[in-house]
């Protein structure tokens, strides 16, 4: 029997506001072995994001180029900003055997899935939609405006749940990490990745 050696690719998404940055905090802090994407984004940094940390921030010149020379595994234009994945960290974390898991929303969730369609995929779900607008407000982060932008952009993307292999409701962080860690181990088991 020989056990494959590339990494397991982890595609985590759903609406904006679910809690996918804070859950993927969180299983970093506990260590879970996996390999985090940072993302490249046109939208300036918040309080306290840091360039290369959170995001690499790129002008929408530099992200263009980055399209045109095919550098983003999958990108999208979100609320008025593009974010992408940029392909060369992926694919070679990957092929030195570790996981890597995408933190992103659900258009790019779905490109990825047309470009690897053996990753695994899991929507984080709220537990209802008052509760995900409530914990956007909570972040305090957004305008009025962008409040209603996000939650109408997260109601329509609630029905593409069924693209995914996997839904974890996030009603408790630690909980939602078990159920995320508890997913990954088990794909690591299946008979047919071996
Ligand atoms: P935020 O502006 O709140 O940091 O992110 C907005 C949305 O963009 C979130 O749903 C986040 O998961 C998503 N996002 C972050 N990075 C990427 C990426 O590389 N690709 C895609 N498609 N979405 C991303």
């Amino acid at each position: 029997m020989s056990f494959k050696e590339k990494g397991l690719l982890v595609v985590l998404s759903g609406p904006s506001g679910v809690g996918k940055g804070t859950v993927c905090k969180a299983l970093r802090s506990r260590g879970t072995q996996l390999q985090y994407s940072i993302s490249v984004t046109t939208r300036k940094p918040r309080e306290g994001e840091i360039d290369g940390v959170h995001y690499f921030f790129k002008t929408r010149d530099q992200f263009q180029q980055m399209i045109r020379q095919e550098k983003l595994l999958e990108w999208a234009e979100y609320v008025g900003n593009c974010y992408g994945t940029p392909t060369d960290y992926v694919r070679k974390t990957l092929d030195e055997g570790q996981d890597v898991i995408l933190e992103i929303e659900v258009q790019g969730a779905l490109q990825v899935k047309r470009r690897f369609p053996e990753a695994l995929f899991i929507f984080l779900a709220p537990p209802n939609l008052m509760e995900l607008k409530k914990r956007i407000i909570g972040r305090g982060t957004e305008t009025a405006d962008l409040i209603e932008s996000r939650m109408t952009v997260a109601k329509s993307e609630m029905e593409l749940m069924q693209n995914y292999n996997y839904v974890v409701e996030n009603d408790q962080v630690e909980k939602a990490c078990d159920r995320i860690e508890a997913i990954v181990l088990a794909e690591h088991c299946r008979v047919d990745r071996l």
